[in-house]
């Protein structure tokens, strides 16, 4: 049996030029976190997590912080 060793890729058809390249990475870019208030201290905080201030979630104190 003949074997041959040829390997299928995907190839692009055409170079894409620095032009588009750019123009479509133009919407990559970051942002900033959201945030939310927290309930109890008002500190603005990253929702579905622990207040990093008054160690504050859902109403409970989850973890010590050095404030009182
Ligand atoms: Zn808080």
């Amino acid at each position: 049996m003949l074997k041959l060793d040829i390997q299928l890729f995907a190839v692009p058809f055409s170079k894409v030029s620095k032009t588009r390249k750019r123009m479509r990475r133009t919407h990559y870019k970051i942002e900033a976190n959201q945030t939310v208030k927290c309930p109890k201290c008002g500190e603005l905080i990253r929702p579905h997590r622990v207040c990093p201030n008054c160690g504050n979630y859902k109403g409970k104190e989850v973890v010590k912080t050095n404030e009182a």
